[in-house]
C-alpha cells in the first residue's frame, strides 16, 4: 500500500506527459468558478451560477488534459490578449480620474489615439493636434 502511494506521483507525471497542463486560462476559469461555486452556496438566489461553475471548472480541466497544445496556446494568445485590453482601458480610466481637476482626455477622430491636453477653460473652441498622425480635430470645451 505504502509503495502504491509512492509511486503515485510517478504515475501522474508519466498520465501528464504530453499534455498541456496549466496556464493563465486556466488559472482564471478555476478561480471563477471557486468564486462562482461559492456566491451560489452562500447566496440562495445566485444558485443558479453553480451549472456555469461547474462547466467553467470542467472546462478548465480539459484544457490541463488536452494533448492538442496549438489549439490550447491559440485560446491564451486571445485570452491574454482580451486581458491586455482590458488592463490598458483600466490603466486608462485610472489616469482619467488621477487627472480630471487638470487635464482632459480626447479621442482622435482619424486615428482614435486618446490625446492628453491640459484642462481648457469652460465654453471655448479649441484645437487639438494628435501625437500620432498629426491631424487637427476641434473640440468645444
Ligand atoms: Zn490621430
Amino acid at each position: 500500500m505504502k509503495r502504491f502511494f509512492e509511486n503515485l506521483g510517478y504515475k501522474f507525471q508519466a498520465f501528464m506527459q504530453g499534455r498541456y497542463g496549466t496556464d493563465e486560462l486556466s488559472y482564471f476559469l478555476s478561480m471563477a468558478s471557486l468564486v462562482m461555486l461559492l456566491l451560489s452556496c452562500l447566496i440562495r438566489p445566485l444558485g443558479i451560477l453553480y451549472l456555469p461553475a461547474l462547466a467553467l471548472m470542467t472546462w478548465s480541466l480539459y484544457r490541463s488534459m488536452s494533448k492538442n497544445i496549438y489549439k490550447r496556446q491559440k485560446e491564451r494568445t486571445g485570452y491574454l490578449e482580451f486581458r491586455r485590453k482590458i488592463e490598458k482601458k483600466t490603466a486608462l480610466l485610472k489616469n482619467m480620474w488621477r487627472d480630471r481637476n487638470t487635464h482632459r482626455y480626447y479621442k482622435c477622430p482619424h486615428c482614435k489615439a486618446i490625446v492628453r491636453i491640459p484642462k481648457p477653460g469652460k465654453g471655448r473652441n479649441i484645437v487639438i493636434t494628435c501625437h500620432r498622425c498629426h491631424g487637427t480635430f476641434n473640440k468645444r470645451t
